[in-house]
């Protein structure tokens, strides 16, 4: 075995204020906890800062302990230490209630709130004495810690800590993010192609030099049809076609929907403008004219949008109850049974900087149908026209996709996907069982994100 050289282990801090089971809003909680568990697994120190906010889901909080204090900011910061998906997190919890509020975002001023976790955060680094390779911070949220550290921190002996900033949605607080981008010593976003995207927008522009697209991955044992309590049958791509019919019927029976063999298109997504919103609607109109059956998870931050979805239930739960059914709640387990029991999960964004229920539905052998943006564009590849865009990646085609962001764009894909499913279901039962074996797991994203980490330690 002479020639390997073991790399060192290097300290990783992520400053985060979503993270997946225990606070997890969006994909950026998935990432933090998925992104932390795949580097872990190389052997790499990893602890996560969070805040103790009061709504946290403790039942996935291991051994949690009430470590120490400290005052900060006119108040003590009490440290409570615990495992979450065997990860090390440190919880803050200071005494002025500033993370007492019932919830992650929405809550009073949550730039004011963040702001001040950063700073907690960063002195609770500096009066622990830990010293980390590298503080990885993410979004508009955790963005201050990249200037507190720069400006203060790093001054306090933390000298040899560099800074990662990584951008889940450009969307939001693009101010914070472009001073984040100026600060961080590497910064990245996740996949290639949204990073194309937002190359031109002024709070990325000036800092090309040291962005990268990194692609999310998912986690393979959180997201696992051999190994998930909320199926009827485990499966592998061996046997599919039986555990996606198992599911499938127990989706169809807990919504109340028709037991027919039929295809059933599934969507999972917070409701807002960036999830193309009328293209799911177009959508779950073109499949009930198709004879298929629609399942709809998800939920709108914005009332005007839940209130106008809950009229769309209530008007197809009485015209088409037998084959549409709008879940208007965030349900973490009726997601996975989603994942399993559907034949195609549709993903029509306007933007999306990388989007994790494509592959999530791949990894649960359902077929996705996205809008070409984004992540979405670099890991979905169209059975008719991607063949050699596929080939590329060393990869077959796995989906439906398309262009616009019109009603016609949606249903270019989406016939052609129920018409594969009617016409072909041996064909496309090897469909399924080829995008089950396709990876789309952390394993080379971690790698890439060490190889950035290296860089940023020689920056
Ligand atoms: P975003 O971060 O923009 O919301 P992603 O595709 O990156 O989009 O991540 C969305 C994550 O949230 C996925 O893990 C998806 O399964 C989950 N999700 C979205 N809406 C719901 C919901 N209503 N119930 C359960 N899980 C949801």
């Amino acid at each position: 075995l002479g020639g390997i050289v073991k790399e060192p282990p290097m300290h990783i801090v992520h400053i985060a204020v979503e993270m997946a089971p225990i606070a997890k809003v969006g994909g950026l909680g998935d990432v933090v906890t998925s992104l932390s568990r795949a580097v872990q697994d190389l052997n790499h120190n990893v602890n996560i800062i969070f805040p103790k906010y009061d709504c946290l889901n403790l039942s996935h909080v291991k051994d949690l302990h009430y470590q120490r204090s400290y005052s900060w900011g006119g108040t003590e910061v009490k440290v409570w230490f615990g495992k979450v998906e065997s990860l090390s997190v440190y919880f803050l919890e200071p005494q002025n209630g500033i993370v007492w509020k019932g919830c992650v975002y929405g809550c009073n001023n949550d730039a004011e709130r963040f702001g001040f976790f950063c700073h907690a955060a960063l002195e609770f680094l500096h009066q622990g004495g830990l010293q980390p390779d590298i503080i990885h911070c993410h979004d508009w949220s955790s963005a201050p810690v990249a200037w507190l550290f720069k400006d203060h921190y790093m001054h306090y002996g933390l000298s040899k800590t560099r800074i990662v900033f990584t951008i889940h949605n450009l969307e939001f607080g693009a101010n914070y993010i472009a001073k984040a981008m100026q600060y961080a010593d590497k910064a990245t976003t996740v996949s290639h192609t949204y990073a194309k995207e937002v190359a031109g927008n002024p709070a990325v522009a000036p800092n090309l030099h040291k962005f990268h697209g990194i692609l999310n991955g998912i986690d393979l044992d959180i997201w696992d049809p051999y190994n998930d309590k909320f199926l009827p049958i485990p499966y592998t791509s061996e046997n599919v076609v039986e555990g996606k019919q198992a599911a499938k019927e127990a989706l169809q029976q807990r919504l109340g929907l028709k037991k027919s063999d039929l295809p059933v298109v599934g969507i999972i997504s917070r409701l807002t403008h960036q999830k193309g919103i009328h293209l799911i609607k177009h959508a779950i109109w073109r499949t009930l004219e198709r004879n298929g059956q629609v399942v709809l998870l998800g939920s709108a931050p914005d009332p005007r949008i839940q209130n106008d979805f809950v009229n769309l239930a209530n008007q197809l739960h009485s015209t088409h109850g037998d084959r549409a059914r709008l879940v208007l709640t965030y349900d973490e387990p009726l997601s996975h049974l989603i994942y399993a029991g559907a034949d195609f999960i549709l993903v029509p964004s306007i933007f999306e900087p990388c989007g994790l229920t494509q592959l999530t539905a791949m990894r649960y052998g359902s077929i996705p149908v996205v809008r070409k943006t984004g992540g979405l564009y670099d890991t979905v590849f169209d059975v008719d026209h991607d063949k050699a865009r596929a080939e590329a990646q060393g990869l077959e085609p796995n989906g439906f996709n398309f262009d616009g962001a019109d009603s016609g764009g949606v249903d270019y894909a989406l016939n052609r996907a129920l018409s594969a499913w009617y016409d072909g279901r041996d064909w496309f039962h090897s469909l399924c069982k080829r995008v089950m074996e396709q990876d789309w797991s952390w394993n080379r994203p971690a790698l890439e994100y060490m190889e950035l980490y290296h860089a940023a330690k020689k920056y």
